[in-house]
């Protein structure tokens, strides 16, 4: 691979930009390790721009580890109500409940890894940006930079892939006398110029050094090559059923592999009822992974069964606020109840 050759001037040019140019985020203007912690947690699979409000509410809510760790689970869930994926909401409690036991911070990306919900990247992030530790970080962000740079035309077979090969590169441009600026200002280029459709490569603070954009205007951005997997698509009916001031809903089990304990608009499937023949009162397109779920939402009107399926329940639409309903669902409700 072939990277930039005046490593030190790479540095230079690119942490320089990144002092001048990055986005003031909380935990950039008054950084501390907790939340470092919170903020790599909540962007896992979340983007910046919907995750904080949720972080700002957070801090105010639980400021510290040993706040967090004290909360009950159930307010810890509810407070992550809207981000999804709320097994990073678990870990997170949990690494809390074990770190305030610890007689001191981990020091390596190794010994963070030992905790909750840490994998590679997020104890590089953390070990980095927090306490200086010279561990580079590649996600997805950092791939397409690297990529680029080194006009790397490999094809990969997954995103999982190419974060492997591009471990060693990272490592080897990453500034070890400030390796935590150096991987946010990698990431940061990567977030706000080298996008991924159409990369902003005259105002690039490293243009000098990329090959990819030597070859001109159009080429950086068919790069990095990554086989997408086929979309699987999947449909899903569900009821919106009413008795009174009562809605039915699905409580998620406990021992879910996700979304336990989650409220959600129950399935027609396991209520054992029948997809009606008129058109649905709404159809609700989203993405998950490659998955494209189309969900079919019925208004139906039945009269509350004494034997419900398991983990199926009436709940009043004014308690709607005080339970955790998924993310989606909760929107769909606000839409739809207003008009019934
Ligand atoms: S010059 Fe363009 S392609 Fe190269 S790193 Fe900068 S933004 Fe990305």
């Amino acid at each position: 691979m072939q990277l930039p050759k005046q490593t030190h001037r790479f540095r230079s040019d690119l942490l320089r930009w990144y002092q001048a140019a990055h986005r003031p985020l909380p935990w950039r203007t008054e950084p501390s390790l907790y939340r470092t912690v919170v903020s790599e947690f909540m962007l896992q699979q979340t983007q910046i721009k919907t995750m904080l409000p949720y972080f700002e509410r957070w801090m105010q809510l639980f400021p510290d580890f040993e706040t967090l760790a004290h909360a009950s689970a159930e307010t810890v869930l509810k407070n992550w109500e809207g981000l999804g994926y709320y097994s990073r909401a678990r870990n997170l409690h949990k690494l809390a409940q074990t770190f305030i036991r610890l007689p001191q911070a981990p020091q390596s990306p190794d010994e963070w890894q030992a905790l909750p919900g840490i994998g590679p990247y997020t104890a590089a992030a953390i070990a980095s940006i927090a306490q200086n530790f010279p561990a580079a970080v590649v996600d997805g962000n950092v791939v397409r930079v690297l990529a680029r740079l080194s006009d790397h035309t490999q094809s990969f077979s997954s995103n999982g892939q190419a974060v492997k090969i591009f471990q060693e590169p990272a490592h080897a441009l990453l500034d070890p006398h400030n390796p935590g600026d150096y991987n946010q200002a990698i990431m940061e280029l990567g977030a706000t110029l080298c996008q991924k459709s159409k990369p902003a490569c005259a105002s690039c603070p490293v243009q000098n050094h990329c090959r990819a954009y030597k070859k001109g205007a159009h080429y950086p951005a068919t790069l990095p090559r990554i086989q997408r997997p086929i979309a699987q698509k999947i449909q899903v009916e569900r009821g919106l059923i009413l008795h009174q001031n009562a809605l039915l809903l699905h409580r998620i089990p406990e021992d879910a592999p996700r979304l336990a304990g989650q409220y959600e608009l129950p399935r027609l499937d396991l209520l054992q009822l029948p997809t009606p023949p008129a058109k649905p009162l709404a159809v609700k397109t989203r993405g998950i992974a490659n998955q494209r779920i189309k969900e079919n939402l019925h208004l139906l009107q039945i009269a509350p069964k004494q034997n419900l399926p398991p983990h199926h329940y009436w709940v009043d639409t004014d308690q709607l606020e005080q339970i955790t309903l998924s993310g989606p669902h909760r929107k769909w409700l606000q839409q739809l109840l207003p008009s019934l």
